[in-house]
């Protein structure tokens, strides 16, 4: 399984817009590597590609990975759908930008896919897509030979909605084998706090994407539970005043996090 990160910032990127922070202003002048924000995108057998998490920078993202270009002279794209792990805008809204793209599988947990009603009847009239349910029993089985089972990590609803009904499955986390080499990786960009159902999430897997704000504390629950050997932590959707954003950052060294930046890519 190739593993590529797209963007590994927060919404709003790094720097935000609108931020005159220290660590944004380090960024500006280049002594920090900016980041777009976050998404990856993960195959089995480098022609089925599948996109985590669609952010508003997509379009530059896809431009600026080789890997997903069509081959010249040819087409489509080797894009094959997309996991969703929630309903924020950051992580839903490049669906917009790969509208009129046919066949695209998009999957996602039954209350985001409800709150995308309105946003799936628009790329629909594009190219109808198939919009799946995450949660399906028993997990679901990507193209290009990538198993998946969703994990329900997390009940908060997006703040646009009106009415915003407790308890629900909001988001998600991905496990993703690769059948051939049995690599596994985590995608958890969003945590509410880690806890017993993390570290039995991060049991077995080689890679875990993690929710940069977790990180640290994520990284000392996995030691104190004995994560199997080998297991690297990469935080992402890095926060412009947090601590993980400057590589050298010593409190990611200490819990074995791996900060990269965007485009890194990894095989599993
Ligand atoms: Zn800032």
């Amino acid at each position: 399984m190739r593993v590529v990160l797209l963007g590994t910032a927060a919404e709003g990127g790094f720097p935000r817009w609108n931020c005159g922070c220290a660590p944004c202003a380090a960024a500006r002048d280049g002594k920090l590597p900016a980041r777009s924000q976050e998404a990856a995108a993960v195959t089995g057998n480098s022609r089925d590609w599948w996109l985590l998490n669609a952010s508003p920078d997509i379009r530059n993202q896809l431009a600026a990975t080789s890997a997903l270009w069509p081959a010249p002279g040819t087409g489509p794209a080797p894009l094959r759908g997309v996991l969703l792990t929630d309903a924020e805008p950051e992580h839903v809204s490049g669906l917009t930008e790969l509208r009129g793209e046919p066949g695209l599988k998009v999957y996602a947990a039954p209350p985001v896919l409800a709150a995308l009603t309105p946003a799936r009847a628009m790329v629909d009239r594009y190219e109808p897509w198939e919009w799946c349910d995450s949660l399906t029993a028993g997990g679901f089985v990507l193209s290009g030979g990538l198993v998946v089972t969703a994990h329900p990590v997390g009940t908060s609803a997006p703040s646009y909605l009106p009415r915003r009904p407790a308890g629900e499955s909001w988001v998600l986390a991905y496990r993703i084998e690769d059948l051939a080499t049995g690599g596994v990786l985590v995608y958890a960009p969003r945590l509410a706090a880690p806890g017993p159902e993390l570290d039995e999430l991060l049991a077995g897997a080689d890679r875990a994407l993690l929710d940069g704000s977790c990180c640290p504390v994520a990284g000392e629950a996995a030691t104190a539970l004995s994560p199997p050997p080998g297991l690297r932590i990469v935080p992402t959707r890095l926060d412009h005043v947090g601590p993980l954003l400057d590589t050298t950052c010593a409190q990611a060294a200490e819990v074995g996090a791996e900060v990269l930046p965007d485009g890194a890519e990894f095989v599993l």
